[in-house]
């Protein structure tokens, strides 16, 4: 069923609580894909019962960003969802979520802050604000669902960190349910913004899994010095491509790593035209 109220959606948790039985979230911002559906999936599983959430986010979004033009695809999302075994469809309006007339300001919310630590390295750097938009939209969408886990992909490895971090400091009763990153037939990692993409950026989009797949077979091959692995990425790197960044960091607590092991995460972003796409990879096995 598709529901735009917060009363609504509480009521039938309610139900479901009371018959004892368990829930699953999946946040999204719609335009589903098959790395949604991958995280649908692994809750309509694990869970009696799954909400996937459909909410352009307007508070995780900076000025200039593409929170207009980011793809509203209701109806399709509505029946992908209801078709992977998904319950409640939560698509609700920014009034019911923030209320009417303080949509877009801080000055009027209550903001769930992650530590700087956190925040202030990779996305966190060039998107001021976004994770506070991020954690408050998350933990007002864990207050209404109540969810006994929640399902968030490894796609966006600092938000699923942060959440997890958010968790544990504020004693959500949620557990976290990480899910491996979708790509698509040739490895470029699925994204709602991929649509954004010409023919002919879509082809140089390839330099992100490049740079990651490459960086793990040097890895794998014995070269651990995180500078060295960095200096690969420059074979792939065009003249189209601007490289936001591309670091290597623990996986726990995104501290900088001189040394690459297991634990260690590469992320990378790279703006390819008017696009900023995002990628990451785990040197772990
Ligand atoms: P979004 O709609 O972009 O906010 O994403 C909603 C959730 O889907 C987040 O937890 C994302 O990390 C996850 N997600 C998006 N793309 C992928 C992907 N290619 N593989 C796995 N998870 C994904």
């Amino acid at each position: 069923m598709l529901l735009h109220t917060i009363a609504e959606v509480r009521e039938q948790i309610r139900i479901w609580k009371k018959q004892g039985l368990t829930v699953g979230l999946v946040p999204t911002m719609g335009a589903l894909h098959e790395g949604h559906l991958s995280l649908i999936k692994k809750s309509v599983e694990k869970c009696d019962k799954t909400v996937v959430s459909v909410f352009v986010n307007p508070i995780q979004f900076c000025p200039g960003e593409d929170f207009e033009k980011y793809p509203r695809t209701l109806d399709a999302d509505r029946e992908m969802a209801e078709s992977a075994g998904v319950d409640i469809v939560f698509a609700p309006s920014a009034a019911e979520m923030y209320g009417e007339g303080h949509i877009m300001s801080n000055d009027f919310l209550t903001y769930v802050i992650p530590p700087f630590f956190y925040v202030n390295k990779l996305c966190g750097k060039s998107r001021t604000g976004h994770f506070d938009g991020v954690c408050t939209v998350v933990n007002k969408l864990f207050n209404i669902v109540q969810p006994d886990f929640a399902f968030f992909g490894e796609k966006d490895r600092q938000q699923l960190i942060i959440i997890k971090k958010m968790v544990k400091d504020l004693s959500i009763p949620t557990e976290i349910i990480p899910c491996p990153i979708v790509r698509e037939a040739d490895g470029l990692a699925m994204s709602s913004r991929n649509k954004y993409l010409n023919e002919q950026e879509r082809k140089d989009a390839l330099v992100l899994k490049n740079i990651l797949f490459n960086i793990k077979s040097c890895y794998n091959s014995g070269i651990k010095d995180t500078e060295a692995l960095a200096e690969t990425a420059f074979n792939f790197l065009k003249s189209c491509h601007s490289l936001e960044y591309l670091e290597f960091r623990d996986k726990n607590d995104l501290e900088l790593k001189k040394t690459a092991d297991k634990d260690t995460i590469v992320f990378i972003a790279v703006k390819i035209g008017n696009v900023r796409l995002i990628d990451n990879i785990s040197l772990e096995n």
